[in-house]
């Protein structure tokens, strides 16, 4: 096991820990999701952007050089403030609820009570378990219940959720559920389609699969509501 064993008691405990971390080793291989939330500390933002860079600044500088890297190069010089910059500013930025987009809703004025679809979202996240991309395409879809929101939301509120490091799963269900509570109705489904670095370029090297997940919220548990949604899914796909 890799945990350190210094901080172990007893044989038991030993026992017990080597188990618990076994879980969560597989866990992390198997891209499984502990919660539909994002685990995230009470205080975790508590200290502005601009302390968290500061602060993730050296630590990452310490990886690269226990990796072996000499810092004293140009090229890398500024690599632990570029990556802490990147990680609070924009690939994680989705964690704090403030960056949440607003969401203005309109009355439905033309009574469109059909299936609303918004295919081929482009999406990029980060995997939890590795901290390396996947990324892909999300098809959002909605009856309305009386309120509408502008299509372009639908792409802000995917790119909102993937600026968190992510699960798939955790992440098309955070998605449809949001929207659910924004829309005011159940009446949602999801479709991601993605490619995981994490599977492609390390581990198993998959480099042609592709990991599909799905929220069907309301109608879209009735079979013909589902089928019509993943028929206007599929076309031209
Ligand atoms: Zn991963």
């Amino acid at each position: 096991m890799k945990q350190k064993e210094t901080l172990l008691t007893t044989p038991l405990n030993q026992e017990k820990l080597a188990v618990d971390n076994l879980l969560i080793e597989e866990m992390g291989d198997e891209h499984k999701a502990s919660s539909v939330e994002t685990p995230l500390r009470a205080d975790a933002f508590d200290i502005s952007d601009e302390e968290k860079i500061a602060a993730i600044e050296p630590h990452f500088k310490a990886i690269m050089e226990i990796l072996g890297m000499d810092l004293r190069d140009d090229s890398l010089r500024g690599t632990p403030l570029r990556v802490a910059k990147m990680y609070v500013k924009e690939l994680f930025q989705g964690l704090n609820p403030a960056n949440m987009p607003s969401m203005t809703l309109f009355e439905n004025k033309f009574q469109y009570n059909e299936m609303l679809v918004e295919k081929n979202i482009n999406f990029y996240t980060n995997c939890e378990h590795h901290f390396v991309p996947f990324f892909g395409k999300a098809h959002v879809a909605y009856i309305s219940s009386g309120k509408v929101i502008g299509l372009s939301k639908l792409n802000r509120l995917v790119e909102y959720f993937s600026k968190r490091p992510q699960v798939q799963e955790r992440l098309t269900m955070q998605v449809g559920k949001a929207l659910q509570t924004v829309l005011q109705t159940q009446d949602v489904a999801i479709m991601m389609d993605a490619k995981h670095l994490c599977v492609s370029s390390r581990g198993v090297k998959d480099d042609s699969s592709n990991t599909l997940t799905t929220f069907f919220g309301g109608k879209f548990q009735e079979e013909q509501t589902k089928m019509e949604f993943l028929k206007y899914v599929e076309i031209n796909d």
